[in-house]
């Protein structure tokens, strides 16, 4: 495994969604919250409060075995949904969605925001003639909504999500089929996410260069130390993905 300081070609990058691009986690934790009280106003308030936590943090792994091909989308958000409810302490969170989703979504979309320095690092990029891509586990439908409501509809050559892939990161052929969409070699590609399980691990493993984005950087650092041993670059923000920088010479 080459190391990180080592310079190396990259032609594209590719970059996960949320929480990399944009702030879904403190959308998520508005608009879940906000959908909670709507649907469940006697649930405990304290609960009500952090209801939007809990929802994102998933406990039941749901997006983990939608991930893995095992839920549709919808199946996936519904048991998440009647998750939140039971916790709350509804009996009828399995039947809530279609009202979870009137209160939620205008919510989400409305408080999604880009991080500040997804624009002028993607703009960077292109500038200097590398192709830049989305590849993001969640939906497609889902995605173009959430790029709609951000500066970014439009901005990446290709969009590759869960569902029209047919693979989700950390699957190598995810990382593999979104290489052959932007027309990049593997090996030439920079794989940049915030999960790292799914995102760096899994790009690495599929053969791509890879930035870890830890954006609050609060780090074990036994685990920046692995992390760093397998080629991985631990960044805190986007402003040092330019060309010249990493210790990447982007061509
Ligand atoms: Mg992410």
């Amino acid at each position: 495994m080459a190391h990180p300081a080592e310079d190396v070609l990259i032609d594209g990058v590719l970059f996960d969604l949320d929480d990399t691009l944009i702030d879904t986690a403190a959308a998520m934790h508005l608009a879940g919250a906000a959908a909670a009280a709507v649907l469940w106003p006697d649930a405990d308030p304290q609960r009500l409060a952090i209801a939007g936590v809990r929802f994102r943090s998933d406990p039941g792994g749901f997006f983990g075995a939608y991930t893995r091909g095992e839920l549709t989308f919808a199946a996936m958000r519904a048991a998440r949904i009647a998750d939140l409810g039971a916790w709350l302490g509804a009996a009828d969170g399995q039947v809530a969605r279609a009202a979870f989703d009137a209160a939620y979504e205008p919510a989400f979309v409305a408080a999604l925001q880009t991080f500040k320095d997804a624009p002028a690092c993607l703009t960077a990029l292109q500038d200097n003639g590398i192709r830049i891509g989305l590849l993001t586990n969640s939906g497609a439908d889902y995605t173009a909504a959430k790029l709609r409501h951000t500066s970014l509809a439009g901005v990446t050559d290709v969009v590759c999500t869960r569902d029209t892939l047919g693979f989700g990161k950390p699957d190598a052929r995810a990382f593999h089929e979104a290489c052959r969409q932007l027309g990049t070699d593997p090996a030439r590609t920079l794989h940049i996410g915030d999960e790292l399980h799914a995102d760096p691990l899994g790009a690495v493993g599929a053969g791509l260069r890879a930035a870890w984005l830890v954006r609050d950087g609060a780090l074990d650092e036994s685990v920046r130390a692995e992390v760093t041993r397998r080629g991985i670059a631990v960044i805190d923000t986007l402003e040092v993905v330019r060309p010249g920088r990493l210790g990447m010479r982007l061509s």
